[in-house]
């Protein structure tokens, strides 16, 4: 597995001139004092250049989301002449930015789209569209969409290649990453463990289906070699770009209401929210280069004290898809370079109606309610009621399609009795109805949904 870039650094070949440069102009040893004052004039001179450069340099800098690489733009060239104008503003429009949030970084003049690479001075990227959708020329990607491969009814996922990416991390990470409650003696509630058991018995059905199954994460120990401690730096930069004055270096456990301003809290999310989830879409990019990567995830509700949480009634189910890129996030040059990634390579395409079936799945075998956003982070789809798009970091930068699930309230009254009785064979009665483990609940349907879309799929070609 290859290390991460030093990505954060946003100007790494100009920072690494400035020592050399120094050094070679820095006098020894003089005798003439004439000639120590000519020096100095000369060392001037070139500081100043250096100055000029330097400011020529910060005013061309990549507006970049925490530890993102600079965007290679040259990655949209294969993608030039493969989508026609109307198909990309529908996708923009429908999927990715809607209400125009694309206007200010990206112009469609007649044939070609304008993409901002930089926003100040503004330089640009030009995609040229396809004439017609019969002259599109076809769109270059390493993964096969359903319904491309022979056709096998009984396993209706020969050929494909499934990634499982089981959200979080868990173990004796779960506290940092506020994926853990415990309510007294009970079994701790653990959203890293849980993901990770349910993967495991998903990764069996899969493969009785014919699919063959690679695993993102199979362990609870981080993908990512880096840790807090690398990325205190990266912290406190942050820290001041959010303009919050009062830093702290650390901060008093999950309940400390001003964690937010501290060092430390901030290099922790820095390690398994970014750090973890850009190390994971490298494995999955470069490695994996799975057909489809299926994240796994269970939702809840706000708990408050770990130690103390708030248990609730409500429980319900959706599933993501990367989209609803807000004018904000489309101002940061990785950002839209990925979003037009992955705009081009026509995941939605498969991400929508697969996401509906799984939907379709879940829902018939957990009987919960769709979730419904009130906070504009998500957009409802015409998919299904259970289907939003939002634009997260694993769905966006996985460049293959992608289906993010995220059933159950982990702290509903319901969910947490099914965590504390585990893993089970058969069925079980809770509230007087014969149910699964919730693990296996899970991963059944999530298969069936699967199976399902790929059954619909089969290639009409094939005579049987
Ligand atoms: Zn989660």
């Amino acid at each position: 597995m290859e290390k991460l870039r030093p990505s954060q650094m946003k100007s790494p070949d100009f920072l690494m001139v400035v020592p050399r440069f120094l050094l070679r102009f820095t006098p020894v040893s003089h005798k003439s004092a004439s000639r120590s004052m000519r020096n100095l004039y000369r060392n001037g001179l070139i500081f100043a250049v250096f100055l000029l450069l330097l400011l020529a340099k910060t005013a061309f800098a990549q507006k970049l989301s925490p530890l993102a690489p600079t965007p290679n733009w040259s990655d949209l060239d294969p993608y030039q002449r493969t989508i026609t104008r109307d198909d990309f503003l529908h996708l923009l429009n429908s999927v990715y930015a809607p209400e125009g949030s694309w206007r200010q970084t990206i112009e469609v003049k007649g044939d070609v789209a304008l993409i901002h690479k930089t926003t100040s001075p503004v330089t640009v990227y030009r995609l040229e569209f396809a004439p017609d959708a019969a002259s599109a020329r076809s769109v270059p990607r390493y993964w096969t969409p359903a319904g491309a491969k022979a056709e096998n009814p009984d396993k209706p996922l020969a050929g494909y290649t499934i990634a499982l990416d089981p959200g979080h991390i868990g173990g004796r990470w779960a506290r940092m990453e506020e994926r853990w409650f415990q309510i007294g003696d009970a079994k701790p509630v653990m959203e890293g463990e849980m993901t990770l058991t349910t993967a495991r018995i998903l990764a069996d059905r899969l493969t009785a289906l014919g699919a063959r199954v690679e695993m993102v994460r199979n362990s609870t120990e981080p993908v990512t070699s880096q840790r807090p401690s690398d990325l205190r730096k990266v912290a406190a930069a942050e820290l001041a770009k959010s303009h919050i004055t009062k830093v702290r270096d650390s901060y008093n456990g999950p309940n400390d209401p001003l964690k937010f301003n501290s060092i430390t809290w901030q290099s922790e999310l820095l390690f398994y929210r970014v750090s973890e989830i850009r190390r994971r879409a490298e494995l999955v990019n470069s490695k994996l280069r799975p057909d489809l990567t299926i994240c796994l995830h269970y939702n809840a509700e706000e708990w408050g004290n770990p130690n103390q949480p708030t248990l609730t009634d409500k429980n319900h189910m959706h599933l993501l898809v990367n989209g609803n890129y807000g004018p904000g996030e489309l101002m940061e040059d990785d950002i839209r370079h990925e979003m037009l990634l992955k705009l081009l390579n026509r995941s939605a395409r498969e991400e929508l109606p697969l996401s509906a079936s799984v939907a379709a799945a879940l829902s018939h075998a957990t009987g919960l309610p769709a979730y419904q956003y009130f906070n504009g982070k998500a957009r409802s789809t015409s998919a299904s009621p259970y289907v939003w798009t939002r634009n997260l970091m694993a769905s966006r930068l996985y460049r293959c399609p992608v289906v993010y699930c995220e059933p159950y309230v982990m702290n509903s009254k319901e969910v947490f009795d099914r965590v504390q009785m585990g893993d089970y064979s058969g069925t079980r009665q809770i509230n007087g109805v014969a149910r699964k483990s919730i693990f296996r609940e899970y991963a059944d349907a999530v298969a069936d949904g699967v199976a399902e879309y790929f059954s619909q799929h089969q290639p009409r070609s094939v005579s049987r």
